[in-house]
């Protein structure tokens, strides 16, 4: 197993992932004395970069901790969900319907908690506008719910949250945990938004794929997601979607939604420049009638980008 440490830091803004550091330094940051200030988001900015590490704002929205003033721009990204978060702001009805089915299968008992993270997608999109951004799913485990100061439950346990979500890096065919640079690939990734977000404890997401295509002379110029895609006359954005569930996909430009489909496979005419992405809902029916889309994928996004620079980001 390959483990790449990194370590939520408190600062002025709120709270902030760091990746891809050295040990010592993440002992250092984790350690910290209770006279010692909270680094800035800019000094950890820098030392991810002396690193070639990631820097991350945890939970932006919500939590007890949401982020105060600018994201900040040396961030590579945001937390869009948080599996600590997405089920703790439920109504009490239905923790305790959670509660009660949890013995039984804990992993969907906590999914059906998850809605859609609403304003971390607003905040999200809102920076896209202005610069590449990173999204990613984070767990906030804590082993348990804190009931009072000396009280707690022992729900969520941490494996039952940590099978909740799961950010998917996509890295080269070759790629093996044991290469000596497998944590530089899969930072890298990180960094670059080749990944997409999945709620795994409703289904395994493997095999999901958002890429787009452009005629490049007489080839084919492929964008993956966090790529940039130059907009040609027949440019197209695709996805695939593991086959199973009944599904409901959407393809939001600019945030704004610009086609839905109900197939585990889409294609799409691109004609306009932006940063694309793909949100993906199991649609469950309920016995008394009606349904539900629970949120299951969250793609990074793809910027396309015309031959006026529009849609590309800097
Ligand atoms: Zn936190």
């Amino acid at each position: 197993m390959l483990v790449v440490p990194g370590v939520e830091v408190g600062t002025a803004g709120g709270h902030y992932a760091i990746y891809g550091v050295p040990g010592p330094e993440l002992e250092g940051l984790y350690h910290r004395g209770p006279h010692m200030e909270s680094p800035s988001p800019e000094a950890l900015d820098s030392l991810a970069t002396f690193h070639g590490g990631v820097t991350i704002v945890a939970h932006p929205r919500g939590g007890r901790k949401p982020w105060r003033g600018e994201i900040p721009s040396g961030a590579a990204g945001i937390e869009i969900m948080n599996g600590d978060i997405e089920w703790r702001n439920d109504p009490l009805p239905d923790l305790v319907r959670a509660l009660f089915f949890f013995p039984f299968d804990s992993r969907a008992s906590l999914a059906f908690l998850i809605d859609r993270p609403s304003s971390a997608l607003a905040l999200w999109d809102s920076l896209l506008q202005v610069r590449p951004t990173v999204g990613v799913a984070a767990l906030d485990a804590h082993g348990g719910l804190r009931l009072g100061k000396r009280a707690s439950l022992p729900f969520p346990s941490y494996r039952a949250v940590m099978a909740l979500t799961r950010q998917h890096l996509l890295v080269p065919a070759a790629f093996t945990v044991n290469k000596p640079d497998a944590a530089r690939v899969l930072l890298d990734a990180l960094a670059a938004g080749r990944s997409f977000a999945g709620c795994d404890a409703l289904g395994s997401t493997r095999g999901f794929a958002f890429w787009g295509e452009s005629p490049e002379g007489p080839a084919e110029k492929v964008a993956l997601m966090g790529e940039v895609l130059p907009l040609r006359e027949r440019s197209t954005l695709h996805a695939r979607l593991p086959r199973g569930a009944p599904l409901v996909v959407r393809l939001l430009l600019d945030g704004v939604a610009v086609a839905e489909e109900r197939s585990w496979e889409f294609e799409y005419p691109v004609k306009r420049p932006g940063a694309y992405r793909v949100e993906v809902y199991q649609r469950r029916y309920s016995r008394l009638g009606g349904s539900s889309d629970l949120p299951w994928i969250f793609s990074n996004p793809i910027y396309v980008a015309d031959r006026a620079g529009r849609g590309m980001p800097d």
